[in-house]
């Protein structure tokens, strides 16, 4: 049996989703991680998730709600009232080394022939979504790696680029094909937005070249509970339950 890495990201301050899918983890056998980014905001658990995403001492890219709570000079003005209060809390509750560290986190990380980001390769800073055909043509210009492992969207999604062209493959089991590109959603594992609430998250095998959809089922209530305790946005508890 290969090696087993976890893809994980858009974790979104959800501590109850996040102790299950690291759970999940250990059962599967995986030993090392990778973060796709978003570790804060909408949820209620920044710390917790923090402290717990740095202590797997693995490869993390900033998303954009990482950088909306480390950013200094951020104006919130332009932010819907309900995104700003939840920026804002979010940086009471953490501290000066935390704000830190999301401040300090890269927009990409390669290794072993592997890029991860957080949106997109085209101009990773400006947090594009890739929703379609366009939009990962653009990216594939810019990774140069066969594998890219992404977040932002929270709908798990796979493109691959082959000679003839760019197509849109099922987010299910599926071995790599090599001479091909491939540009993975990993899916969100604290805020999940296809409808499905559960929470999801990889496994890539690269010896076999096996990319794997993990989805679990975990406390949503007391996930929405703490939102509500918290006082922060009942829209926020609301979508967990739908998974938008
Ligand atoms: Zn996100």
């Amino acid at each position: 049996m290969g090696k087993k890495i976890a893809i994980l990201g858009d974790i979104h301050a959800n501590i109850d989703a996040l102790n299950v899918v690291l759970g999940d983890c250990a059962s599967q056998g995986v030993t090392e991680f990778l973060c796709t980014g978003d570790v804060v905001g909408y949820n209620a658990c920044p710390r917790e998730c923090m402290e717990m995403v740095r202590s797997l001492d693995c490869p993390v890219v900033k998303g954009n709600h990482d950088h909306y709570v480390a950013a200094e000079n951020l104006n919130l003005e332009d932010f819907n009232p309900a995104a700003a209060a939840v920026v804002r809390w979010t940086r009471e509750q953490l501290d000066g080394d935390d704000i830190r560290w999301l401040a300090d986190l890269p927009f990409t990380v390669t290794a072993k022939g592997m890029t991860v980001v957080h949106s997109t390769m085209d101009h990773p800073e400006n947090f594009g979504y890739v929703f379609d055909h366009q939009q990962a043509e653009t990216n594939f210009i810019q990774q140069k790696t066969p594998i890219c492992f992404h977040g932002h969207t929270h709908c798990p999604m796979i493109y691959e680029k082959q000679m003839s062209g760019v197509f849109r493959i099922d987010p299910q089991e599926i071995h790599l094909k090599p001479g091909r590109k491939y540009f993975i959603n990993v899916g969100s594992v604290g805020q999940p937005r296809d409808g499905d609430p559960r929470a999801t998250y990889v496994i890539y095998d690269p010896a076999e070249r096996l990319v794997t959809y993990r989805r679990l089922e975990y406390d949503i209530a007391a996930a929405q509970s703490r939102i509500r305790a918290a006082g922060l946005p009942e829209r926020l508890a609301a979508r967990l339950a739908l998974g938008q």
